[in-house]
């Protein structure tokens, strides 16, 4: 069979030893990955864009995987463009060391980051500014939206279009109501997984893309709603763009400074999420330390 005869698709979904694969022309195909592939190490990630040998009866083996533009450990998944961080401004109420946590761990990604603030309607535009501007400060460009009104949805919509975009945030912040906005048809599909599966589903770090009609892709991850750190403490400063900036225009006197109480520091001081800093870098050393004592 010549590469010709090979159709390209993307890899939507795991499930136990099969890719379920939906191909550009638009069937969908449930493939394996043949022992060819297992031997030369060649795994399969969601997201992979690939050549499948279709068969009968929407079966199909994957044939050569194509290059990734980026590769994720944690979720397992290749070629995600960005991470859309879902927050709410009220109900809960914003809390800002959280929404901190969050954007250290999408900011270890290194995948370009987008910040969404959902029900925007029930918030004065007075606090919405008042966001606005801390979050300026932060090194943020939120976007204010409201699935409840559709404000600021088309916005939304454009920056997620022909990409593939990582839903990300803590529960009950409208991330499933955003999904289901984009994707109308989806509607049953969350209805059918959110019994007897769910359970399964949150406990997994599994990932699977769903298809946003005007081109580009969500790709939802529970693991990935965790606020645990995937850093290291050295790291960690770099996933503070405010502090970030310092370090861009200068160094501090420690190649291994840890912006605590080291002399000649030029990011410790006077930022406001310096405390959050701190904070962080304690959980995450008390974790390295765990970690020592048990090697
Ligand atoms: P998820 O856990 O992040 O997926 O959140 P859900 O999509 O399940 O939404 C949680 C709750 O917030 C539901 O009761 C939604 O109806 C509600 N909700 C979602 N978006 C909005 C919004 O823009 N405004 C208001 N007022 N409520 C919303
Ligand atoms: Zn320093």
């Amino acid at each position: 069979m010549t590469k010709s005869d090979h159709k390209i698709g993307t890899v939507m979904a795991v499930q136990a030893n099969f890719y379920q694969v939906r191909l550009d022309e638009g069937q969908t195909l449930l493939c394996t990955r043949p022992t060819r592939l297992k031997k030369i190490g060649q795994s399969v990630l969601v997201g992979d864009r690939i050549y499948v040998k279709s068969t009968e009866f929407e079966r199909g083996a994957i044939a050569s995987v194509t290059p990734r533009k980026t590769e994720l450990q944690r979720p397992p998944m290749a070629n995600a463009d960005q991470i859309l961080l879902v927050f709410a401004l009220e109900e809960p109420t914003l809390d800002p060391v959280q929404l901190s946590r969050f954007l250290v761990k999408a900011e270890s990604t290194n995948l370009k980051l987008l910040l969404g603030l959902n029900k925007a309607d029930l918030i004065s535009q007075e606090k919405q500014k008042e966001w606005k501007q801390k979050l300026k400060l932060w090194g943020y460009e939120p976007y204010f939206f409201s699935v409840e009104n559709n404000q600021g949805i088309e916005e939304i919509k454009t920056a997620l279009k022909n990409k593939i975009t990582i839903f990300a945030g803590p529960s009950g912040v409208g991330k499933s109501s955003l999904t289901s906005l984009l994707i109308p048809q989806l509607n049953i599909r969350i209805g059918e997984v959110s019994g007897k599966l769910q359970k399964g589903r949150h406990t997994t770090r599994h990932v699977e893309l769903f298809e946003i009609p005007q081109g580009g892709y969500i790709a939802d991850s529970p693991g990935f709603n965790q606020p645990d750190f995937d850093c290291d403490s050295q790291n960690l400063i770099n996933y503070f763009p405010e502090a970030r900036q310092k370090l861009s225009q200068g160094q501090c006197k420690f190649n291994d400074c840890l912006h605590q109480e080291e002399p000649e520091c030029i990011v410790k001081g006077t930022w406001e999420r310096y405390e959050y800093y701190l904070k962080f870098l304690d959980e995450i050393l008390a974790q390295e330390e765990k970690i020592a004592q048990t090697r």
